[in-house]
């Protein structure tokens, strides 16, 4: 058994962005705003835009939360972008997902003012990544960035082995690691003999939403490994618990390691809140003809 890795924990890394953040929005004039607009009464969203609104506040932020009832035709969504994109005064909004099945999501997404798009998952802010201009970028895969950027992982010239290709996480992180001078490959369910693919990463990021997929014989010794998996187990006592993509085991091979819960999670919603500061900055200067 090797030396156990070390743990990237996300705690410390999502407090100095938010105080980044904090500092940020107080050197505005105004405090910078954001929307979060839910549909519909799924548990873990409204828990999720609870909490959103909540650091929002930590930080001197204002936000409000537009909640919407499930059965909201598609018309009064998009009505109601339509308002905030509209007023000078929201700088960042946030659409919940997912959303009911009634609703398009990319209608939806598409409909939000790419300046305020905080999420970074407007298609005008994912052409802004892939051609490496200036823009917004999603949450998740940013916060990814911070993480490695906290804690001094060397990106550049390494070679990176994405698993997991979705809009939200995967592919973006693509991105930001290509624009980072990083060696990328994006594995999928599609990719054979995974394993093969995962040993070649000396930063492997796993966001696939399957318990313990990876295992210590698919990690090359001393890698650096970004869980991104959230999954709810079954426990005894029927409770269940949160855990990641990489099995524990993994801690033995790497050279570091994030926790779930407790390594990207809170780093998503620090950046959620420094892109809210970031849209209110590009707002300002726009405003004022910079
Ligand atoms: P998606 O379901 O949208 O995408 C999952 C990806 O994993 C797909 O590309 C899929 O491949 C791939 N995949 C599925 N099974 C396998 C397999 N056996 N081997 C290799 N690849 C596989 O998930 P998300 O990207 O939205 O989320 C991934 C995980 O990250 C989830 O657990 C989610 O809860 C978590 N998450 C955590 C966040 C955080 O803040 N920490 C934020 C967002 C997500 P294919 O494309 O071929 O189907």
């Amino acid at each position: 058994m090797g030396a156990a890795a070390q743990p990237l924990t996300g705690a410390p890394a999502a407090e100095a962005l938010l105080e980044e953040a904090a500092r940020r929005a107080a050197a505005l004039p105004a405090a910078p705003h954001l929307a979060l607009v839910r549909v519909g009464d799924d548990p873990a969203s409204v828990a999720y835009v609870r909490g959103k609104a909540k650091k929002a506040t930590q930080v001197g932020l204002s936000s409000q939360v537009h909640a919407l009832p499930e059965a909201t035709a598609q018309a009064e969504v998009l009505a109601l972008l339509a308002a905030l994109n509209a007023d000078p005064a929201v700088s960042g909004i946030l659409v919940q997902l997912p959303l009911p099945a009634h609703l398009n999501p990319e209608t939806i997404l598409t409909a939000v003012d790419p300046r305020k798009d905080v999420d970074g998952l407007h298609p005008v802010s994912t052409g802004r990544l892939w051609t490496a201009q200036a823009g917004l970028r999603p949450c998740t895969p940013a916060g990814v960035m911070a993480l490695l950027a906290f804690y001094g992982v060397p990106v550049a010239g390494r070679r990176a082995v994405i698993v997991g290709r979705s809009a939200l996480v995967g592919r973006p992180l693509a991105a930001l690691l290509l624009n980072a001078d990083v060696t990328v490959t994006l594995a999928h369910s599609r990719t054979p003999d995974l394993g093969a693919v995962t040993r070649e990463a000396d930063l492997l990021v796993v966001a696939v939403g399957r318990a313990h997929l990876v295992t210590p014989e698919m990690v090359k010794p001393g890698a650096t490994v970004i869980d991104v998996g959230i999954n709810r187990v079954p426990t005894e006592d029927g409770k269940g618990r949160l855990t990641g993509d990489v099995h524990p085991a993994v801690a033995e091979v790497a050279g570091a390691l994030t926790p779930v819960p407790g390594g990207v999670g809170p780093m998503t919603v620090a950046q959620l809140l420094m892109n809210t500061v970031l849209a209110a900055e590009t707002q300002r200067q726009e405003a004022a003809g910079e």
